[in-house]
């Protein structure tokens, strides 16, 4: 499967946290990040990740045309809720391709722990409607 991870400043270190705990269920598939996410995850794991921009310079644009064209399955994008963004316009667009598309995406590490075992156990037959 296609996975993005994407976090905000205040939630890198969770993205960090998660990528070492599910390290090997995300080395399975295809992951794409952010460039200052997919910097701090290469940095901490073994995973190798192809890095879009960074999300302020248009990293979630980049991966919401992938969104566009069917070509992402997850997206992991621990947002700071308690910070305002240069790019919030990037972020809601991103969110909606999610909504538009059937695409599903996790937004705190909660819901995010829970998506990657549902791909850990290839339980996303929503994608195959
Ligand atoms: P970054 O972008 O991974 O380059 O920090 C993420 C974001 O802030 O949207």
């Amino acid at each position: 499967m296609n996975i993005a991870l994407i976090a905000h400043d205040q939630k890198k270190e969770e993205m960090v946290q998660l990528a070492v705990a599910y390290e090997g269920i995300l080395q399975k598939h295809h992951l794409f990040t952010t460039g200052t996410t997919g910097l701090r995850i290469m940095e901490n794991t073994k995973l190798q990740v192809p890095r879009f921009l960074s999300g302020p310079l248009g990293g979630d644009q980049q991966i919401g045309a992938m969104i566009a064209k069917n070509e992402m399955d997850v997206i992991v994008f621990l947002r700071d809720p308690l910070t305002s963004q240069p790019h919030e316009p990037d972020i809601l667009a991103l969110l909606r391709l999610c909504d538009v598309h059937r695409i599903p995406v996790a937004t705190n590490l909660a819901t995010a722990e829970i998506l990657l075992k549902a791909v850990e156990q290839g339980n996303m037959a929503w994608r195959e409607i």
